[in-house]
């Protein structure tokens, strides 16, 4: 059951949020990043591997700066539909507060291993084709620290910037064009 926690967790006759795949995904796989005002504001960071979303809450959101590494703390894996999600979840639910899709794009994997396989190995590297995130990443896993820490670090190419926060200077969805603000002022 690999979804047994992600349903666990919610109750789908008051949140919105989908309750299993059913998401046709071509290849490439993709990703998502889903800027999500819960009670602590973070970045849902997640990768289409083996069927399902692999996801990171990362609270600072990715950056574009190769010494800026984000701590992305991996959370419980999600249908692909997830992918599609921006809306509302009622405050009282899991998770409440506001999902706005900040980006959306495919990857590649770096090296000849599986992305599972690295993942278990602790270090996954692959390349984002977003619209905002673009270029190699690596996903890293920190040894000595709680089970489940991770960083997040953009790795040196023509895509990485030497400052700036892409999550505040690009806000807006990049499905609906909307920023957070606009998608309460409906
Ligand atoms: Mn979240």
């Amino acid at each position: 059951m690999p979804l047994e926690e992600y349903q666990n967790k919610r109750d789908f006759t008051k949140t919105p949020e989908p309750s299993s795949e059913g998401r046709p995904f071509p290849q490439p796989p993709l990703f998502v990043v889903q800027e999500h005002h819960a009670s602590h504001l973070h970045w849902d960071f997640r990768l289409e591997i083996d069927g399902l979303l692999k996801s990171w809450a990362v609270p600072k959101g990715p950056s574009l700066v190769p010494r800026t590494k984000r701590l992305a703390v991996l959370t419980e894996d999600h249908p692909l539909d997830y992918a599609d999600f921006e809306d509302i979840i009622p405050e009282d639910e899991y998770g409440g507060g506001t999902v706005l899709i900040w980006d959306r794009g495919t990857y590649e994997v770096q090296g000849e291993k599986p992305p599972a396989q690295q993942l278990d190995q602790g270090l996954l590297r692959i390349v984002l084709k977003g619209q905002k995130l673009q270029g190699g990443f690596a996903l890293v896993k920190l040894k000595r620290a709680e089970e489940n820490a991770w960083l997040l670090i953009k790795e040196r190419d023509e895509y990485a910037r030497e400052e700036g926060e892409i999550v505040t200077e690009q806000p807006r969805s990049v499905v609906s064009g909307h920023t957070y603000q606009e998608m309460h002022a409906q």
